[in-house]
């Protein structure tokens, strides 16, 4: 017999702030048994087209996908994900090429913040760090560690880097709205990520009247009472349901790639949803 497909549709790779290529995501992802992932790296679609190369060679479908992390809603990070759009659209083109500044900006902030509590660390080696990927908090974190002011990432973020502490800049001001909408303005499909990390269930409400389509109710944070909460919450709603592990690499622990193994039929939800929107 054999097993039925799978899906692992929240995966990170060194395209943002994860710390495995593409290459090896994707045969991490073949091992993990998994049919179907979509790569959701932060603000980008730069890594698309290494992912689309190394998934066929491992037998893998791969669905166009995105996380941007670069709106708020009163202070509060939220991210939004996006699956099946066309990325060469000119609306998400622009989008992320301009997120990709503001976040190199914002590093080259974040560092003189740390420089004025004597955190000595240059701008250049986090982008160094970062590569290819768009530059965020985990790199530096990264740096952090390396030259010994904290024994962690999380420790970074607890001591400088989190909100509120000294090398804390402020992200994008955008709104969940904008986001929404340039994501459907590329013909994709906008879900709102880990819900768990906000707490706030009338956000949901109020975004899916802002255009909203999915809820991202499986994830690796997710333990089944909270997957039954934002399972109701989805069908009352009428939301698309996604899920995934939201996989980082070996800097985001148990979180592997496959610890969340979507049913085949939500992914099938996803493209008939594609097929019946008018443009
Ligand atoms: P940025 O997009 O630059 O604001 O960085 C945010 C990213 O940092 C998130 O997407 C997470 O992957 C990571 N992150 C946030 N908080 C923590 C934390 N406390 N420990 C480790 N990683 C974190
Ligand atoms: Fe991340
Ligand atoms: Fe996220
Ligand atoms: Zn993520």
């Amino acid at each position: 017999m054999t097993d039925e497909p799978t899906a692992d549709l929240h995966l990170h790779t060194t395209f943002s702030d994860g710390t495995e290529t593409p290459e090896r995501v994707l045969e991490m992802a073949r091992q993990a048994g998994v049919s179907a992932v979509a790569i959701t790296d932060h603000d980008t679609v730069d890594g698309m087209a290494r992912s689309s190369a190394a998934a066929a060679a491992c037998g893998i479908e791969l669905l166009p996908g995105i996380e941007m992390s670069s709106c708020s809603r009163q202070g509060v990070e939220v991210h939004v994900l996006g699956f099946l759009f066309d990325a060469t659209h000119p609306t998400l083109t622009q989008h992320v090429a301009e997120q990709k500044a503001r976040r190199i900006a914002r590093i080259h902030e974040t560092v003189k913040r740390l420089q004025r509590v004597g955190v000595t660390i240059q701008a250049e080696e986090v982008l160094q760090v970062a590569g290819e990927g768009t530059v965020g908090r985990p790199h530096v974190a990264r740096v952090l560690l390396k030259h010994g002011y904290v024994s962690s990432v999380s420790e970074a973020f607890s001591r400088y880097i989190g909100t509120n502490h000294p090398g804390f800049v402020p992200g994008s001001t955008l709104s969940p709205a904008h986001i929404i909408g340039v994501i459907r303005a590329a013909g994709g499909i906008p879900v709102l990520a880990h819900p768990i990390y906000l707490k706030c269930d009338p956000l949901i409400e109020e975004l899916a009247q802002e255009g909203l389509l999915g809820l991202e109710v499986y994830h690796a944070c997710h333990p089944p009472e909270t997957v039954r909460h934002y399972e109701q919450i989805a069908d009352r709603l009428k939301l698309l349901k996604t899920g995934g592990s939201d996989f980082h690499g070996d800097i985001k622990e148990g979180q592997p790639i496959g610890s969340v193994k979507l049913p085949y039929a939500l992914v099938e939800a996803l493209k008939q949803w594609k097929t019946t929107s008018v443009p």
